[in-house]
């Protein structure tokens, strides 16, 4: 039996329905890292998977909320604190219907190995509730982030714990979060960040993590000997805060950007998504991508249920480079194959592990330019902890600054992930090197730092 097959079977009970997602993420470390656990035995005398795959605790409360009828609402609330070796907690906080502890372990479990590869002083931490902002008032949501942090605020601080936004958790929801914060406690710090630029935000925060992508998928496309992106159609999925800053990025570098899509359809617009349209339905607007085509009605809008069952609208797209930015496990064999036969050269992952494990590995078969989560969308997490350093120093960086440190952050680690996959003999290989390479840093912190 491989190490690998050793180390698994030691989590095999952990396997249940509300583990899944986690005990994939978990599935795909360590069969990435066994160069490593073969070449030095001292991970496995430390035991250090059996440790870093239990949280350090796992935080779960009740959310008692007011909505605009008078109506008594509960939600359930989680902060799950998963390792700070290398620094504070720190990681997101999502609000949707799906979210309970397991979806919250994998997102944490990621979130190590991602604030690692940043080489940025951050553990790993998640959280979030099954609450759903979508279809709420800004004072039903006001009214919820305030008994959210009724309870949070007890476990959270600019050293301790550092939460940010994720799925349904932008900078509305963040403001609120935040003046909560700062009544209860009577401080003004830097505990959350995303903040609105006005009180205490970075400047591009929000275009961090969808510029970040297309940085390092540019990065990686020319290690890799292949065209740059521009002039080049490119297909991204979601409508979120990741895939609008993705196709804004390629739009400034020459790209052409053809699809977006959200939980309802798909648009496919040939001649290059109209952002400005775009933001307008989801950020002031939030409503449907449906109503796209009243104004561009040469686009195609693809329905969810007009699509074959078991395959993505959005992934039969023939483009140069694919960028799932929606959810996890959107983007299936079926859909990878779409992209193969379709003669995609790069797949960027903007989600958190949008890909499942059978398209990762049809990808990396076909020598397609994989790019995983943990790598290529770090570039959030990394502007979060300058923002973090901005309010510590009480100080505010240019755009500019921002940009250019955001870049230097995501070729770094683009080159650091390519290195380390040709040090460990899977050159090309972008997900064992970012899994070796995450995990290797935060190991040797844990052992330095005693049971
Ligand atoms: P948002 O809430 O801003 O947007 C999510 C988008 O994905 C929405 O358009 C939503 O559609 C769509 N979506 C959600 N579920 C599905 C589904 N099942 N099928 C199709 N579309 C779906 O979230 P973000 O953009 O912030 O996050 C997107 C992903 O990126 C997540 O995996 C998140 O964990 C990851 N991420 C985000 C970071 C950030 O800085 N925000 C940092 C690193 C990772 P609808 O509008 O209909 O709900």
């Amino acid at each position: 039996m491989s190490i690998a097959d050793q180390e698994i079977k030691k989590f095999e009970n952990s396997n249940c329905a509300e583990n899944k997602v986690f005990y994939q993420a978990m599935e795909e470390v360590i069969y990435s890292i066994a160069p490593l656990l073969e070449s030095d035995s001292k991970y496995r005398d430390h035991s250090i998977l059996e440790r870093l795959v239990v949280p350090d605790r796992v935080i779960k409360f009740k959310v008692t909320w007011l909505d605009d009828q008078q109506n008594i609402q509960v939600n359930t609330g989680f902060r799950v604190q998963f390792n700070n070796a290398l620094g504070p907690y720190k990681g997101g906080l999502r609000f949707h219907p799906s979210v309970n502890e397991g979806i919250l372990k994998f997102l944490g479990f990621e979130q190590i190995l991602k604030n690692s590869l940043t080489g940025l002083p951050i553990g790993g931490a998640k959280g979030g509730s099954d609450f759903d902002p979508k279809g709420k008032s800004d004072f039903e949501v006001m009214k919820f982030c305030s008994s959210f942090m009724t309870e949070l605020h007890k476990y959270i601080g600019p050293r301790m714990d550092v939460p940010a936004g994720d799925i349904g958790v932008g900078a509305r929801e963040i403001g609120y979060l935040f003046g909560e914060y700062k009544k209860i406690t009577s401080t003004f710090e830097g505990v959350l960040t995303g903040k609105p630029f006005f009180f205490g935000g970075s400047l591009m925060r929000p275009e961090a993590t969808g510029y970040g992508a297309v940085y390092f998928t540019e990065t990686m496309l020319e290690m890799e000997g292949k065209e740059s992106l521009e002039g080049k159609v490119c297909t991204i999925s979601g409508a979120g805060n990741v895939a609008l800053h993705a196709i804004e990025k390629l739009q400034q570098l020459g790209a052409i950007a053809v699809s977006c899509s959200d939980s309802k359809g798909t648009i496919h617009d040939p001649r290059g998504v109209d952002l400005d349209l775009l933001k307008e339905l989801k950020l002031v607007k939030r409503t449907s991508l449906e109503f796209y085509i009243e104004t561009h009605p040469e686009a195609e809008y693809i329905p969810v249920e007009e699509y074959p069952e078991g395959a993505h609208a959005v992934w039969d797209i023939p483009c140069y480079a694919a960028f799932p930015c929606a959810t996890q496990n959107e983007l299936n064999d079926v859909d990878a194959q779409n992209l193969i036969v379709n003669g995609v050269v790069s797949v960027t992952e903007g989600a958190n592990m949008p890909s499942t494990p059978k398209a990762v590995n049809d990808f990396l078969s076909h020598k397609i330019c994989f790019a995983p989560a943990k790598a290529a969308n770090a570039g959030g997490v990394a502007v979060s902890e300058f923002e973090m350093a901005q309010n510590a120093s009480m100080s505010k960086w240019s755009f500019e600054k921002v940009d250019e440190k955001l870049k230097e952050t995501m070729q770094m680690i683009c080159k650091r992930v390519a290195l380390t996959a040709k040090d460990y003999g899977v050159e090309g290989n972008y997900v064992d090197g970012a899994n070796i390479a995450g995990f290797k840093k935060v190991a040797d912190a844990m052992i330095a730092e005693g049971i």
